[in-house]
């Protein structure tokens, strides 16, 4: 694997890839945009004489056109309320829609579509279980564990569901190169843990981290285990089995599928427990003035009408990169990301964030000496150079990095090695105009 990891990047680098990108990036016609020119006027091409070199994946990725295509047939052909009508188009788009989420179910080896709950993004997911079992399980004395690196969508949420509870909430330890501090998680963990909520892959340090080990030190204090997949779906195999995971989620629009949908996969018996977070319409069996009861699962969380198209959309998304192989997704994010650590660092004058090496997600955080991110993403704009800057939802991470922003570049499927050449360049520009 190492020798195949090793081969594969040598042939990266020189432009041949596992999968034909040129061919990949037709079905991206936003990829061909040049940019530059007034906002005002988006999409008109006034003014824009820049190629796009888009390195703003983590943040959202594009859409293909089989994906567009799959919800715009949706509204051309069969258009109509899911689980209400009797009449056709109602049916069709009922079938669809179910069946979008068998999609995810095969997607992340889940048990079927009753451990798959659609929401509206990876937010909504934790929020739900934060709510609807966090009020419930949680009270003083009990604790959460998160880790420093955690995404404001799972700190906030369990930061605030502590304050409400009186449950203490810990965050263990990242080490100075950007590592979950795995002795200071088993010392956090102890018997008053009820839940262990972990970023699987760091969306600001690109760390991969051992959900595993730390699934089996939750499982171990009868504690649950929640990965906020958000960055690790999109990009790699994942398989709930295997990760021995409680809860996950993930959005569409970090993986081909457009925004407005998330996913929140729960084991059947926890969900089963648990009280719905929103109710009304679609999640009930039987209602009285008195009372009401639950349809099945996964209905039960989605009540009113739900994102139809994006369910649909999402299940395209997911079609698309099986047809890819998220292995060669995963191996293709690897050997960008690791040329653009080393270049980065060639450069000097950049500090990187997170682990060195191959070990690491498809993205990299950095700042360069002298030059403040948001500086440094304008200059790169001028350049066509989308990247990201700022705390990336990382605020308390970033305090303990000493910095208030980092620049952010993350790669995906469609990205080439002459893109992250043009990300270099352009780097040493903003550096050489600084100094
Ligand atoms: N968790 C991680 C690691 C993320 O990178 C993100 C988004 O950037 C989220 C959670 C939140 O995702 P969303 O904004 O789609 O809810």
């Amino acid at each position: 694997m190492l020798l195949f990891g090793t081969i594969y990047l040598i042939m990266g680098v020189q432009g041949q890839y596992l999968f034909d990108v040129e061919a990949l990036r037709a079905d991206f016609p936003i990829l061909d945009r040049r940019v530059g020119g007034d906002p005002e006027t988006a999409g008109e091409g006034e003014g824009d004489d820049t190629p796009l070199v888009y390195l703003d994946n983590a943040a959202t990725s594009h859409t293909p056109d089989p994906v567009v295509d799959a919800i715009s047939d949706y509204y051309r052909s069969y258009n109509a309320n899911v689980h209400r009508g009797i009449h056709q188009l109602s049916q069709e788009a009922s079938v669809a829609y179910e069946e979008a989420h068998d999609a995810v179910a095969d997607f992340v080896g889940a048990a079927g579509r009753e451990e798959v709950v659609f929401t509206k993004n990876t937010t909504e997911a934790m929020n739900l279980v934060a709510y609807a079992w966090g009020l419930e399980e949680l009270g003083p004395g009990d604790n959460v564990v998160l880790s420093e690196m955690e995404h404001h969508a799972s700190l906030v949420t369990w930061q605030q569901i502590g304050k409400r509870t009186g449950a203490d909430v810990r965050f263990i330890d990242v080490t100075d190169e950007g590592r979950l501090d795995t002795d200071h998680a088993a010392e956090l963990i102890d018997d008053d843990t009820e839940m262990v909520s972990l970023v699987h892959v760091s969306n600001t340090l690109g760390t991969v981290n051992p959900i595993g080990q730390l699934a089996d030190l939750a499982h171990d204090r009868d504690a649950l285990i929640f990965a906020d997949a958000a960055q690790s779906v999109p990009t790699r195999p994942v398989d709930v089995e295997d990760l021995g995971v409680d809860f996950l989620a993930f959005s569409g629009h970090k993986m081909c599928g457009p925004t407005g949908i998330g996913v929140l996969y729960g084991r059947e018996e926890l969900l089963d427990e648990m009280q719905p977070y929103l109710y009304g319409g679609d999640m009930i069996r039987r209602v009285s003035f008195e009372d009401s009861t639950w349809e099945d699962l996964p209905w039960k969380f989605e009540a009113g009408t739900p994102s139809i198209a994006q369910g649909v959309g999402l299940a395209a998304a997911i079609e698309y990169l099986e047809e890819v192989g998220m292995d060669r997704i995963q191996a293709h994010e690897d050997m960008l990301a690791e040329y653009a650590y080393d270049e980065l660092a060639a450069l000097g004058g950049v500090d990187i964030y997170g682990p060195p090496g191959d070990d690491r997600g498809g993205l990299v955080a950095f700042n360069v000496d002298g030059v403040h991110a948001h500086d440094l993403s304008s200059i790169l704009n001028d350049y066509g150079v989308a990247i990201r800057a700022g705390d990336h939802c990382t605020q308390p991470l970033h305090d303990e990095m000493g910095v208030a922003a980092s620049a952010r570049a993350s790669f995906y499927v469609y990205n080439t090695v002459e893109e992250v050449d043009a990300l270099i360049d352009a780097v040493r520009e903003a550096r050489d105009l600084f100094a």
